[in-house]
Order: C-alpha cells, then sequence, then structure tokens
C-alpha cells in the first residue's frame, strides 16, 4: 500500500490576489511523497492494492516517453515489490531521456511499440499480444484512470477543505477532476483546466462522470482556453509566467499541467472571473519529473526543485 507522507497547503501571495481580494492556496501533491508524486500517487494506490488482490506481481502501463505516470509506476512498483513493464509510443532513442532513465533504474523493463500499435493498444488483439509476450499481468491504463483512479482521487480533497468556495485542478484524461468532483462540498465550484486541445471535452467528461457514477453535489466548469496549442505544446509567454511564479512564490510549475492551470487561474483572477472573497484550493498534481526531459529538449531552464521549502 503507498502512504501519503505530505499534504501540504501552501497560501499564495500575489499582488493581483490582494488587489481583488482573493485568496489561493496550492496543494502540494508534488509532494506528497518522494518517489510517486502527484495525483499519479492517488491514481495508482487502489489499482496497486487490487493488483496484491489478485496476486499479480507484475503491473504493465502505457505511456509516452516523458509521462509522469510511467515514472510513478516504475516508482511504485520498485518500493512496493512489483515487477513493471512500461509500453512506451515510440521508438527507443539514446541516451535514455531522464523520464526513461528513471523507469530502468528503478528496474522497469520498458517495450516500445510504434505510434500505430499504440494507437490500438486498448483493443483484444493487441492485449492479446502482450499476454503471449508477457507473464501475467495486472494492466493500468494509460494515464492511469479506471474505477480504482478514481476512488484515489476521491482522497484529494479532504473534509477539512469545506471553507474553500473554489476547487481548481488540470485535466488530462479528467480521472482527477472525477474524483474531486466526487468528493466536492454543495457549495463549492470545480474548475478543470484542459491541458489538451480536445474539442469535445465537455461530452468526454460528461460521459466520464456518468461512467463512474459521480454526481457532484457542487458545480462543476472545464476552461478550454489554456491548453497553449495543445497537449504538451507551449509558448514562451507560458514559460515567462512559470519563471515568474518560481520566482514570486518559489514553487516550481511543469509545462504541460500545472504551468497551464495556474496561468488559467490568475487570468479568471485578472479578468474579474472570481467574486471578492472568493477562497480558491489549487492542486499542485505534481510532474516535476519531466522538467528535466523537458529543458534538455528545450533547451529552457525551469526550476523543478522549491528552493524555499
Ligand atoms: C497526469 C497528470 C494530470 C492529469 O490527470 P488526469 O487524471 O489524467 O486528468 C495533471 N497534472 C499532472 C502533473 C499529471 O501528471
Amino acid at each position: 500500500m503507498l502512504f501519503p507522507e505530505t499534504i501540504l497547503t501552501q497560501e499564495i501571495d500575489l499582488p493581483i490576489l490582494r488587489e481583488k481580494g482573493i485568496r489561493l492556496s496550492l496543494r502540494r501533491l508534488d509532494m506528497v511523497h518522494p518517489m510517486v508524486s502527484g495525483n499519479k500517487f492517488f491514481k495508482l494506490k487502489y489499482n496497486i492494492a487490487e493488483a496484491k488482490k489478485q496476486g499479480k506481481n507484475t503491473l504493465l502501463t502505457f505511456g509516452g516517453a516523458f509521462s509522469n505516470h510511467i515514472h510513478a509506476v516504475a516508482a511504485a512498483g520498485k518500493i512496493l515489490g512489483f515487477r513493471t513493464i512500461g509500453v512506451i509510443r515510440g521508438e527507443e532513442t539514446f541516451p535514455l531521456n531522464p523520464t526513461l532513465r528513471f523507469a530502468t533504474e528503478a528496474g522497469m523493463r520498458l517495450h516500445y511499440v510504434d505510434r500505430e500499435s499504440y494507437r490500438i493498444k486498448t483493443q483484444e488483439t493487441f492485449l492479446e499480444s502482450l499476454k503471449q509476450q508477457f507473464v501475467e499481468f495486472f494492466l493500468i491504463p494509460e494515464g492511469g484512470t479506471n474505477a480504482f483512479a478514481i476512488s484515489g482521487t476521491k482522497e484529494i480533497l479532504l473534509a477539512e477543505d469545506e471553507h474553500f468556495s473554489h476547487i481548481a485542478v488540470a485535466i488530462g484524461t479528467g480521472g482527477t477532476f472525477a474524483g474531486i468532483a466526487g468528493s466536492l462540498f454543495s457549495h463549492q465550484t470545480l474548475l478543470g483546466f484542459s491541458s489538451l486541445k480536445w474539442l469535445s471535452i465537455q461530452n468526454e467528461i460528461n460521459q466520464l462522470l456518468e461512467l463512474h457514477q459521480i454526481q457532484p453535489r457542487g458545480a462543476v466548469r472545464i476552461l478550454d482556453q489554456y491548453h497553449f496549442g495543445g497537449y504538451a505544446k507551449h509558448k514562451p509567454e507560458l514559460l515567462d509566467f512559470m519563471l515568474d511564479f518560481f520566482a514570486q512564490t518559489g514553487i516550481p510549475l511543469d509545462p504541460v499541467y500545472t504551468g497551464k492551470m495556474m496561468f488559467g487561474i490568475l487570468d479568471q483572477v485578472k479578468k474579474g472571473a472570481f467574486a471578492p472573497g472568493s477562497n480558491i484550493l489549487a492542486m499542485h498534481t505534481g510532474g516535476l519529473q519531466g522538467i528535466l526531459g523537458f529543458n534538455e529538449r528545450f533547451g529552457t531552464k525551469l526550476p523543478y526543485t522549491s528552493l524555499r521549502m
């Protein structure tokens, strides 16, 4: 079983927040555990418990070469004594990037598949071929979203969070958003910031909530205008913002999810979308492991450790 080591919530002090009379706190899920970071900790918790219950000692999952999920599964497997297999989209390249280097060092076996096969990875024929190649495994879907994951992400919002008026989180597959929606208090509004350029996101999220029988007690809203060109895409404006946010708060954000969410929150604050007196709790869902590889690829100098903790 994975146990959270720290649940830290920090209030952020910025001139724009004071000017608009708004409070903003950040829950540092990036610090929940020294090895298994962010929302992935919560998404894996009950998947791993289920694997154990089924007597499986191998976890198999999918991801891109910089995936936070791959990193987290490799770490959790190592800590809890599971073998791990990562089915990675694309070709093997050397030297390994920092994410895959970490995964390999944690004992994960990497299995590369071309983009075509990766696209059909949820189909029975592809899964059969994996079953032929590898011993019995417990399968965790890409990004980790399934019913067990959502049981875990329901634990992100706590009973003590009732005094917040708004909860904010980044959306990838929506599994974290769905879990938080399931724990929302009736007077709260949940804001999901999409990190993907996903035209049907509203529908997809509605379907996800329906599939998992989540009827949020509060209001839920998706903001889809802060994706900066799409998944894992970025623009100089986003990177400048992240550097500035770090300079002012000492908190590193990641360029794929939390940077976009925080940009979106503060943009909404500037535009007067929150009534004075609003008290926002934003989730720092982690992703800092990816920054090393991001800096290598793009020649950027994004910080990935907090200097003021
Ligand atoms: C995976 C991830 C998300 C997205 O979570 P979903 O449950 O797929 O929506 C958000 N932030 C970070 C840092 C992540 O690694």
